[in-house]
């Protein structure tokens, strides 16, 4: 491709709405243009890496069995209704003024239609079914770029068995080609437990790659391999000893004191022993919570504690009406109305613990769960912290943000029952088909790869999705010499079939193009100047490393073909 028939609209500034780099790099070099928040066109030097990330994605689903669809994006309001997933997805999801139809965010109930209709035998399963598809979201606050668009690609697949080690096995060859797609876009991931959910159990994994920027918190040690999502990740801190002495319950007065900070500064309580008490709403219903100290409340945890669709903090009005007091005066002592009680499991059947009186100002001391609260059950509901020993063998666990490029899941029966998608088994017993779903970002991993591949001058592209493979920089064009060489060149490029960008600009400067060249971040450029040619010879930057070869113009293809191969492995 010659760059002056080409459409590239690079930028010198940086647009100033853009934070990411990936955001901030794909503005400069002229692969997307925004349309509105989180709406984005791809310009033609990003729709080439797009194509290219779905080519290998395609290539491994294939290879795992996977048959393409292409499923409609428009879609009947009823058939998310089967579901109750219009209200799940709430705002999330687009609807349209006809309000009989919506704009699909994901297919689960597409293709479960499908196999409702048509599955009707074990002998008709295992199938992989996915599709490359624009999903459509109505994310709040879209800031991130493509990261995190309004509409956007995903590669979704579905899984369909009969048995649930069928699943196992549906779920294993997804893992192992998700490594195998993020391998070769060229990205440093690591896979981690991942919430499921209402589903429960350990059906879910996400493809993570680290980033500052990322939305997602992961707690891992690289020596025991433990890694989880922050939402299900656990520690192994243990629970507080029970004191012998067990004096009764007493009411102090703590007028300024309003934090479990507050507590321990002004009335000498070690923090562990105050029992942080918060209400929450579960899909509408209040609970009391007990904390330790100053943990922090996991709600992805107690969400799946509560088997709850939705939970929210209470409102400062409503935790008056239900408790007596204010939040930093809630406890299970003297409650206004009985509500339902659950623990951390740090605090488990702890005794000696400080909590609010629900008076505000007062405080009670020497409270014992068992005695004085009215907990049904503990469960796991804090959210780890670095340095915490993991739950494996007690390492350390580090924690870092990371961008979530792919999730993979056991969805089990949850819309088969729902949509009452069943088959016969040899015995002819009905059962509903057994189904896994296993999603990717496209546009999420061409920005990923941008933001682990960039310096500060620009992109640095990985053979296997780069736009194009070389640029040609042609130093003065206008002179003959530079001219015939490097047309010449262009030419043996192409008929070696290495995707060529010939910068074949006139009147533009060395600078400027140098500039454009790294910005853009083609893995080779290849500078054909004067000064080199006297001696018939052209220069070889490597985008990568910044490695310069001078080489003869006859061995200059041969070389950069060897060099795309070693960059590629
Ligand atoms: P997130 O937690 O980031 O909102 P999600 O868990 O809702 O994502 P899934 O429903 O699991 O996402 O979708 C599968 C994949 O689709 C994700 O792993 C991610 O790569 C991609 N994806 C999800 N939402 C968006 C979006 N708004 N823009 C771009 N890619 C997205
Ligand atoms: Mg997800």
């Amino acid at each position: 491709m010659r760059l002056t028939n080409y459409f590239i609209p690079t930028l010198k500034e940086i647009p100033t709405d853009a934070q990411m780099p990936s955001h901030q790099l794909m503005m400069r070099a002229g692969m997307i243009r925004p349309l509105s928040a989180g709406i984005y066109s791809l310009l033609p030097l990003g729709y080439r890496v797009w194509k290219k990330v779905m080519a290998v994605i395609r290539e491994e689903m294939d290879a795992i069995g996977g048959m393409e669809f292409h499923l409609p994006a428009l879609n009947p309001i009823e058939i998310w209704e089967e579901t109750g997933r219009v209200e799940a997805f709430g705002d999330t999801m687009f609807h349209l003024k006809n309000r009989d139809y919506v704009l699909a965010p994901t297919h689960e109930e597409i293709m479960t239609s499908i196999a409702r209709a048509s599955i009707k035998s074990y002998k008709d399963m295992p199938q992989i079914w996915y599709q490359i598809q624009t999903k459509f979201r109505n994310e709040p606050r879209p800031k991130s770029g493509v990261i995190r668009g309004r509409q956007f690609t995903m590669k979704d697949a579905y899984s369909l068995d009969a048995t649930r080690e069928g699943l196992d096995e549906s779920y294993r060859k997804h893992h192992e080609a998700y490594c195998r797609i993020y391998a070769r876009c060229g990205l440093t991931f690591f896979v981690v437990g991942a919430s499921s959910g209402a589903m429960g159990g350990s059906g879910s994994e996400e493809f993570m790659v680290e980033s500052d920027a990322g939305e997602d918190l992961c707690a891992f040690n690289l020596e025991s391999g433990y890694a989880a999502n922050i939402e299900v990740a656990s520690s192994k801190l243990p629970a507080l000893e029970r004191g012998a002495d067990n004096p009764a319950a007493e009411k102090f007065a703590t007028p300024t004191a309003k934090s479990i900070d507050d507590l321990v500064a002004q009335h000498g309580i070690a923090e562990e022993r105050c029992a942080k008490s918060l209400v929450y709403f579960a899909d509408e219903k209040p609970y009391l919570i007990f904390m330790c100290g100053n943990d922090q409340l996991n709600e992805a945890k107690l969400q799946g504690a509560l088997g709850a669709a939705n939970v929210r903090p209470a409102r400062d009005e409503e935790l008056a009406g239900l408790t007596g007091a204010d939040a930093g005066s809630i406890g299970p002592i003297n409650l206004k109305s009985s509500l339902p009680q659950i623990a951390d499991l740090r605090i488990a059947h702890a005794n000696g613990m400080v909590s609010g009186a629900n008076e505000n100002g007062f405080h009670y001391r020497n409270i014992d769960l068992d005695r004085d609260a009215n907990i049904g059950v503990y469960h796991d509901l804090r959210i780890v912290a670095e340095g915490e020993p993991d739950p494996l063998g007690g390492r350390p666990l580090s924690v870092k943000k990371a961008i979530e490029v792919g999730h993979i899941f056991k969805l089990g029966t949850k819309y088969s029952q729902a949509m009452k998608a069943n088959f016969l088994d040899e015995k002819g017993e009905e059962h509903p088909i057994i189904m896994g779903s296993y999603g990717i970002g496209v546009e999420r991993v061409v920005a990923c790869h941008i933001e682990q591949r960039h310096d500060a001058d620009g992109i640095v592209w990985h053979p296997s999705i780069a736009p194009f493979h070389v640029q040609i920089t042609s130093l003065k064009i206008e002179s003959d010499i530079v001219r015939d060489a490097a047309e010449a060149l262009y030419a043996a490029l192409e008929a070696a079939k290495v995707e060529t960008l010939f910068d074949d600009r006139a009147g533009v400067s060395p600078g400027f193009k140098f500039k454009d060249a790294d910005l853009l971040g083609m893995p080779l450029n290849v500078i054909v100047g004067e000064k080199h040619l006297k001696d018939g010879n052209v220069e070889i930057k490597v985008r990568s490393t910044g490695e310069r070869r001078i080489v003869p113009q006859a061995e200059a293809v041969q070389v950069c073909l060897a060099l795309l191969d070693s960059l590629r492995s």
